[in-house]
């Protein structure tokens, strides 16, 4: 099971959280190409965005229902669970806070902290889900990062850690200096891919003043990771990519990065920035859950007893979709599990890996996992699945202590 322990480092289970209109829709799409899983950029006015499965939901231009998608990104499995973020559907907001063990909250550059990205950060505060900020519509005429990011500071409260110098605003916006790295990352007109080039001599006071400032929040914020550094003039990316880490998983800090997705300009190092500081389904704490007044835990193991929530059920083609994050244990095709809710068995059918508008078939899937599985009946959104020999209901949101939650 050690190897399956390792494997489970390299996932990320990953909500994007955003006021209308932010770009959350985009960031999703633009995060399918970067990571290969589609092959042609959909475009959100003309309704082909490849998480928009519902006919409806393309009619009205905003997402009704999470879909837990599968990507792959340098070595990890990132599951990118789509949450509405329409006001509406705050209970739906909720509920895929559940299941998730990490956030990227998109802003728009000029608007900055809109009242919708507060009341989600809030309930995101509720869930312990660690963040990291994405400014997004740097190519908009009046877009201003160190705007954007003073309302984060002054509305929402965390520290932000701005590891990013845009190069260049509004339709002139052609870059990013890497603060970490001290390199710039460049796009040219029409590439997808940024190339990695010096930081440009007019910027690099301000890359270093930039970078000073980074690093003096981090030393606040988290003095401990840096001590050893301490009267040392330089501090290596490895150092601060830690310490940043660490604050981002306490939710002292939000490492903030900025871009346009709708010119697919800084998705690359977004998904870097997934992969670097967000947690793992092993670096959370335990699932807590109740059977017959008892309180008990699951972690992200294996070869614990089963149990998972079902987060979203939903008709398709292929049938009966029901989307579960497996908090413990394995779960093969054929399986008998127990939905706690309904009080009855049910088999599992296949079990699928969702890549946008494909399906692949799994014949296991494992503790931290996100899938779908086909044939369950009983199961709706928050029912849990779990072994028939340990039996427990996992906590319902907004009880006591919330479900995951970050020491
Ligand atoms: P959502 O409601 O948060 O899912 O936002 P969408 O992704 O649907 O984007 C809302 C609108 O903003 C759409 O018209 C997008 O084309 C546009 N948009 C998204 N990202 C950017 C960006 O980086 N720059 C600009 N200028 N427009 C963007």
């Amino acid at each position: 099971m050690r190897t399956h322990l390792d494997a489970l480092t390299t996932v990320r289970n990953l909500g994007i959280l955003a006021h209308v209109d932010a770009g959350k829709t985009t960031v999703t799409e633009r995060i399918l190409y970067a990571t290969g899983t589609t092959h042609r950029r959909g475009e959100v006015h003309d309704g082909t965005t490849v998480t928009d499965f519902d006919p409806q939901e393309r009619d009205r231009g905003i997402t009704i229902f999470a879909a837990a998608v599968s990507c792959a990104w340098d070595g990890h499995r990132i599951n990118l669970i789509d949450t509405p973020g329409h006001v509406d559907f705050a209970a739906e907001v909720e509920r895929s806070l559940r299941v998730l063990d990490g956030a990227v909250a998109v802003f728009d550059a000029v608007a900055g902290v809109e009242p919708q990205s507060e009341s989600v950060w809030r309930q995101a505060d509720r869930h312990g889900v660690p963040r990291i900020a994405f400014v997004n519509k740097l190519d908009r005429a009046g877009a201003d990062l160190d705007r954007a990011v003073a309302s984060i500071r002054e509305r929402l409260h965390p520290a932000p850690l701005v590891v990013q110098l845009p190069i260049g605003a509004e339709d002139r916006f052609t870059g990013v200096v890497d603060l970490l790295r001290m390199r710039a990352l460049v796009w040219a007109e029409g590439s997808d891919t940024a190339e990695e080039v010096p930081v440009p001599q007019g910027l690099r006071e301000e890359a270093l003043r930039r970078r000073r400032v980074l690093e003096e929040a981090v030393a606040e914020l988290h003095p401990a990771a840096l001590e050893e550094f301490v009267g040392r003039e330089e501090l290596s990316a490895e150092t601060l990519a830690a310490a940043l880490r660490d604050v981002t998983r306490s939710g002292d800090g939000v490492v903030v990065l900025c871009g346009s997705a709708y010119r697919n300009r800084g998705i690359e190092p977004l998904l870097d920035a997934v992969v670097a500081y967000l947690p793992s389904p092993l670096d959370v704490p335990a699932v807590r859950g109740g059977h017959d007044g008892t309180e008990q835990e699951r972690a992200a193991d294996p070869a614990a007893p089963f149990a998972a929530l079902a987060f979203k059920v939903s008709a398709t083609p292929t049938g009966r979709l029901t989307y579960v994050r497996i908090y413990s244990g394995t779960i093969g095709k054929g399986d008998t599990v127990w939905d706690a809710g309904a009080r009855r068995g049910e088999r599992i059918g296949r079990i699928l890996r969702v890549q946008a508008d494909r399906h692949t078939q799994v014949d296991r899937a494992l503790a931290g996992d996100i899938v779908a599985v086909v044939g369950l009946r009983s199961a709706r959104a928050g029912s849990t699945l779990c072994d028939p020999r340990a039996p427990l209901v996992l906590e319902p949101p907004g009880v006591s202590e919330p479900v995951v939650s970050v020491a």
